[in-house]
């Protein structure tokens, strides 16, 4: 397996933005946007741990209440990330709903939201057990971007403009460290606790002269070898680099954002881009705070992505979908022959 993660498009690109990003060996997803989610099953949604909110326009945060109702009664934590006021957003959307008998649940819901600021990430927590008050607020510092970093992954964020802040997001999966079966299997050895020692040595950059016991079975007998970290590491061991991710939506092309976009997007292995407006309806994308087809793919471009994916294009243009995909990847690819962008 070259990926551990399988990142998709929820809706159709003329259909509400928002990405799913399951992790394929863990029982774990992450979202970016909480739109119109009525394609995923409950079940998807409850492997979900993380979700990132670009900012809570309405196609961007419809959503909330179809999680909200999924996980509440469970005993989860479910962390929501978003621009400027997101805690009072998420505030609001919990003050809707009447929570006089959530004593009576076994299991509690926990929501953490960070709202990302140029200052600092504020934090503050919803527990269901407490009628969902806020508490807990708390600021901490926003430094290198990075507003979510773990064994799994890291998620990276700026701070964009679209007349309000907007998020844009570059996900990191880390890298993988696999143990070939066949190769283990050949050597004989007794998988055990000991391949666990052995992965984590290698994630921790372990020394070449560090010994390891490893167990031998052989018609029911079980014997031990004493071998070397760095002999196991040559003959099991592959390790396979994470994947980048970009997402960005909802954001208008000026040098501010220009310049934010592609450092945050920078060399993603998959870049989604959003793309309202056709190339020739720059003005129109200046006039609504949105990116057209030609910029999203000189965005691309300019960041040395390996591969574009244009979304949350504009309903007037159902007839269009063709010409969106051809504009972003001639721009991507560099082949439009006019200097306007
Ligand atoms: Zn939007
Ligand atoms: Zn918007």
């Amino acid at each position: 397996m070259k990926s551990g993660i399988a990142p998709t498009l929820i809706n159709d690109p003329f259909g509400d933005p928002g990405l799913l990003v399951p992790f394929l060996l863990q029982k774990q997803a992450l979202l970016f946007d909480l739109g119109d989610l009525s394609a995923l099953s409950n079940g998807t949604l409850l492997k979900v741990s993380h979700a990132f909110v670009s900012h809570t326009h309405i196609d961007h945060f419809i959503g909330f209440d179809r999680m909200l109702r999924t996980h509440f009664g469970r005993n989860k934590t479910l962390t929501i990330f978003g621009p400027e006021n997101i805690i009072q957003n998420v505030k609001g959307k919990l003050a809707g709903f009447t929570w006089n008998l959530v004593e009576l649940y076994s299991e509690s819901l926990t929501i953490e939201v960070v709202e990302v600021r140029e200052e600092g990430l504020l934090k503050a927590t919803f527990r269901a057990i407490d009628r969902f008050k806020l508490c807990d607020e708390k600021q901490e510092p926003f430094e290198g971007g990075v507003i979510v970093d773990n064994a799994v992954f890291s998620v990276r964020a700026a701070i964009l403009q679209h007349r309000v802040p907007c998020l844009g997001f570059a996900l990191e999966e880390k890298p993988h460290i696999n143990i070939n079966k066949e190769k283990l299997e050949s050597m004989k050895a007794k998988p055990g606790a000991w391949l666990n020692e052995l992965k984590q040595a290698v994630s921790q950059g372990g020394q070449d002269s560090l010994m390891l016991t490893v167990p031998f079975e052989a018609s029911g007998v079980v014997t031990t070898k004493d071998i070397s970290f760095a002999q196991l590491k040559s003959d099991l061991v592959e390790i396979f680099p994470g994947q980048k991710i970009g997402y960005v939506v909802d954001s208008v092309f000026n040098d501010h954002n220009r310049k934010r976009i592609v450092k945050l997007v920078e060399s993603s292995d998959i870049f989604f881009c959003e793309s309202p407006f056709l190339a020739n309806e720059a003005e129109r994308g200046q006039a609504r705070f949105h990116l057209t087809s030609r910029q999203a793919g000189t965005l691309a471009r300019e960041a040395g992505v390996k591969q574009l994916q244009v979304f949350h294009f504009s309903s007037r243009h159902r007839s269009c979908r063709e010409q969106f995909y051809n504009e972003a990847q001639d721009a991507f690819e560099g082949k439009y022959s006019s200097t306007e962008i």
